[in-house]
């Protein structure tokens, strides 16, 4: 047994306890809480300066894009940065795959315990059947022409099934309300299953989003028909109400909302990825509309960040909002837990087994379990 205690212990589902000890077994599972280092023999404390938290979830990343680190130019905007992505595929398998086990390695570093990663490849299942970190895998999928629509199902229930093979938690997801047509995301739908909990969509990622719905006009409606899609992307849909509609009150992450106004907002769980927001579009959402029960937060990968930390994260979250310390710590552990329905993890609970982090004043993060 280990007794852990520090200035303060943030269990996440209580209030913070100072100089509580957190009880764990040498494999990390909760045995109890005490409110005073008291309860316990002094020779059987491990004192840390610095607060006690669970371990991270990333809820947001895309880790088979982590070779792309530096290749997108800043600031220019989501078009640009997805014209990059169709680089992706320009490169050695041997590169891609170092890349992947070596942003795992950073996660793991930086107290990342969980991750809802998106995946549009097989790239990453040789680093994921080592099960080092929990995943929940997003088979992401794109669709913009009726000819096109049975050949993406069929890729992705393949896909999905190769993650399910290796234990992993895989669902089929649509990439974003532009670039999935209403009779692709109805398919998409008809797929969610028993082993399915949660879909992921990219919501309110770009200003001219809420315009193609509602005027069905602006940059992103020209992008759509220099690439002739289908109009029934925007024709049947006249504001993101519609959309939610289409997902059949399914649960779903609703993933950056840079441009989410409150009325946008529903009951969903909402993922911000505040550095990625700032280095494509150079903008971050308005943290005021959001429940401060329902926001988790995610890195996005290594194409639009500079590191894979959820501390890095919270910290520009911190410097844009009214949250304090024990809000963020729950946007950056229980809620994204909950979110992707990693019941294990996420606070400090009896029975739990959701990693120790410790940290110094938001500067410093070190894995104690
Ligand atoms: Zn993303």
């Amino acid at each position: 047994m280990r007794f852990l205690t520090a200035d303060y212990l943030y269990p996440l589902n209580t209030k913070p306890i100072k100089k509580g000890v957190l009880q764990i077994t040498e494999q990390g599972e909760v045995v109890n809480i005490f409110k005073s280092r008291r309860d316990i023999s002094s020779e059987s404390l491990e004192i840390y300066n610095g607060i006690l938290c669970p371990g991270f979830i990333n809820a947001h990343c895309h880790l088979e894009l982590s070779h792309l680190l530096g290749l997108a130019e800043r600031n220019k905007g989501l078009l640009n940065f997805i014209e990059t992505m169709q680089k992706r595929s320009n490169y050695r398998t041997s590169i891609i795959l170092e890349a992947i086990k070596n942003a795992e390695i950073q996660m793991i570093k930086n107290g990342i315990v969980a991750v809802g990663d998106i995946c549009n490849t097989a790239d990453t299942l040789f680093q994921k059947q080592k099960h080092n970190l929990q995943y929940y895998n997003f088979i992401e999928i794109f669709g913009i022409r009726i000819r096109e629509i049975n050949m993406k199902i069929d890729k992705g229930l393949s896909l999905r099934e190769k993650f399910r093979d290796i234990g992993q938690k895989a669902t089929i997801v649509p990439h974003a309300p532009y670039s999935v047509m209403p009779a692709l995301m109805k398919k998409i739908v008809s797929n969610f299953d028993d082993y399915d909990y949660t879909f992921s969509l990219h919501t309110h990622e770009i200003k001219s989003e809420n315009q193609l719905f509602n005027m069905k006009n602006g940059q992103l409606f020209e992008w759509l028909n220099n690439k002739d899609a289908d109009q029934s992307i925007w024709d049947n849909r006249d504001n993101f109400a519609d959309i939610i509609d289409e997902l059949s009150n399914n649960k779903t992450i609703m993933v950056h909302n840079t441009y989410a106004k409150k009325e946008d907002l529903s009951s969903n769980y909402y993922c911000t990825c505040p550095s990625a927001n700032l280095y494509i579009e150079n903008r971050l959402p308005n943290y005021k509309i959001f429940n401060e029960e329902k926001l988790c937060v995610g890195t996005d990968g290594l194409s639009s960040n500079i590191s894979l930390s959820i501390l890095e994260e919270l910290k520009i979250i911190n410097n844009n909002s009214e949250y304090d310390l024990n809000t963020l710590l729950k946007i950056a552990c229980k809620n994204g837990a909950e979110a992707l329905g990693f019941k294990d993890l996420g606070t400090f609970e009896k029975g739990k087994n959701p990693g120790v982090n410790l940290l110094k004043n938001l500067d410093e993060v070190k894995v104690l379990l």
